[in-house]
């Protein structure tokens, strides 16, 4: 995915809905993800409403980071809903005994790891894609590149989680039903 962080516009606001999947969250996000597409974007990272600079998600999905070999998301909070696939991908870090970070996550530290040539990964993480890798992430109209080669960790929690699922890896937390 090719995306813009959102300096002006938000998807949810405290003492709002944010936190739900509440179909009155949507409304709001057509129209800044509609200038994003016409700017190039896939879609947008969303921001706290009060100073834009708290990453919160990125379109319909949980935002996740690797930054120097650390898992790295934001906490749940009013305006940052409370995703399964989020929840299941922190899980399996865990397991794997992975370095994660569950903080706040400014834009000027993402923005100062792309400019010093770290390696970052970001992506977008829900039920539908599981992982969504984001390539292009673009911070005050400019553009830096993401890591998305094959040994990125994003794609071993991927992995993880679809193995789960088919049953293929052991399920240690319950997650599936026969049914
Ligand atoms: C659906 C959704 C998610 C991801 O939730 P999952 O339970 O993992 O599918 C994250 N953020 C928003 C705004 C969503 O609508």
């Amino acid at each position: 995915l090719k995306v813009k962080v959102e300096d002006t516009y938000s998807r949810a606001a405290d003492g709002g809905t944010g936190f739900a999947k509440c179909g009155g969250n949507y409304g709001g996000a057509f129209y800044p993800t509609q200038l994003a597409r016409e700017a190039g974007y896939d879609q947008v990272i969303w921001t706290d409403s009060k100073t834009h600079e708290l990453i919160e998600e990125s379109g319909t999905m949980n935002l996740m980071f690797v930054i120097n070999g650390t898992l790295v998301t934001p906490p749940l909070s009013g305006t940052i809903l409370d995703g399964i696939t989020r929840d299941s991908l922190l899980a399996i870090a865990k397991d794997k005994g992975l370095k994660m970070e569950v903080r706040p996550v400014n834009v000027n530290e993402l923005k100062q790891a792309l400019e010093a040539g770290q390696k970052v990964e970001a992506f977008g993480a829900g039920t539908a894609a599981v992982i969504a890798p984001i390539e292009t992430i673009a911070i005050d109209g400019k553009e830096y590149t993401c890591y998305i080669a094959e040994d990125a960790m994003m794609y071993q929690l991927q992995k993880e989680l679809y193995d789960i699922r088919h049953g293929n890896a052991v399920d240690n937390h319950h997650w599936n039903y026969i049914i």
